[in-house]
């Protein structure tokens, strides 16, 4: 029988492995753990913080319970649409800014709009950086950068190079000592660098495990949270290649107020915004006032968003398009007593 006390510490998530997490307790020591037997169908993720029971400290801790998340980033796992399945994929907790990175190779306003859906669906704040800066022209960097505004009304978005050291000055200044924050982006656009060259150093020997898939690219297999010298946080990610969205309709009314704003004038209440006489987004399309393809993305994401209210727990997600409904009502009243 083993007769160690059983000591309890309060810790934090700083690495996910397959089945073993890396956690640091609030004095600064680092621990192996396993999860509990209770968490089975909600497995800690990178920024939780845990509770953790131990019987001596070399032997691995037990994770026991998660304190309620601020914040909650979660994609569908890719690859699974023609098993018809929908997974939760979570990705990381308690997540302040998602730093959405994105280089002149691989811009894409549409996939950029997902980004921002998920960011906002999982309640961190989101922050638009455009990566390679020094590789771009300033001409083109300022197309891109008036393009994301465009779709992102509001977001600040930063260019930066991981050569030249450009807007990590900028960057700094968002990521104050505390913050988490998380590089979501594709293979290749500059997520390590960045991380380094805010670092200051070369994180990759340490932290991450680098394997190499069928194509000879390099993919991130390990998430950690990685301590900047300021004292904030930040997460590493595998590249989003396939991103699908995972969200509600509230989210989609955050990435899409330009959309939402014109709706309100619709005559009918439940415009589809396809035919209907008195459709004020139609007609705002038509005197060039709302760009058609964002009544394009808005579709493709409205239909997206139905599939997977049918596709998962329809209840909840049912519950909340009626709570968004609800809420443009809202909207409609409001305008129509001014
Ligand atoms: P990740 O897959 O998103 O982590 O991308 P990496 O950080 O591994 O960068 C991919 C490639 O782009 C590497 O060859 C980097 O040297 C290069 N790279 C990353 N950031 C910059 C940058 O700011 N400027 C230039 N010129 N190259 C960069
Ligand atoms: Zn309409």
């Amino acid at each position: 029988m083993n007769t160690q006390p059983v000591v309890s510490v309060r810790a934090r998530v700083i690495a996910v492995h397959k089945t073993r997490w890396e956690i640091q307790a609030d004095d600064g020591t680092t621990l192996e753990a396993i999860a509990g037997r209770d968490l089975e169908q909600d497995l800690p993720v990178v920024g939780d913080w845990v509770t953790a029971t131990c019987h001596e400290v070399d032997t691995i801790a037990r994770i026991t319970t998660i304190e309620p998340r601020r914040s909650f980033l979660v994609r569908k796992r890719p690859g699974d649409v023609e098993h018809d399945a929908v997974v939760e994929q979570p990705i990381a907790a308690n997540i302040d800014f998602a730093l959405l990175t994105m280089a002149d190779d691989d811009f894409n306003v549409r996939r950029l709009e997902r980004y921002l859906t998920l960011a906002w669906d999982s309640g961190a704040t989101p922050v638009i950086v455009l990566t390679k800066a020094d590789l771009t022209s300033p001409e083109v960097l300022e197309l891109m950068v008036s393009d994301a505004q465009s779709v992102s009304l509001g977001i600040q978005t930063i260019t930066t190079s991981s050569v030249t050291g450009q807007g990590l000055a900028e960057l700094r200044e968002v990521l104050v000592p505390g913050s988490c924050a998380i590089v979501l982006g594709s293979s290749g656009v500059g997520k390590s660098s960045l991380l380094n060259a805010l670092a200051g150093t070369d994180l990759q020997t340490v932290s991450h495990v680098r394997q190499f898939d069928g194509k000879g690219r390099h993919t991130t297999t390990s998430r950690r949270l990685v301590e900047l010298p300021w004292g904030a946080y930040l997460v590493d990610t595998p590249g989003l290649r396939e991103l699908q969205i995972w969200g509600d309709e509230q989210s989609l009314s955050h990435s899409f107020a330009d959309v939402q704003a014109i709706a309100a004038d619709c005559r009918f209440s439940d415009c589809t915004h396809n035919t209907e006489p008195g459709c004020a987004v139609q007609e705002a399309v038509s005197q060039g006032t709302l760009p058609a393809e964002r009544l394009d993305s808005w579709r493709r994401l409205d239909r997206e968003l139905a599939y997977l209210a049918r596709k998962t727990d329809g209840a909840a997600a049912r519950a909340e398009r009626q709570r968004w409904k609800a809420i443009a009502k809202q909207q409609r009243a409001i305008k129509r007593d001014r």
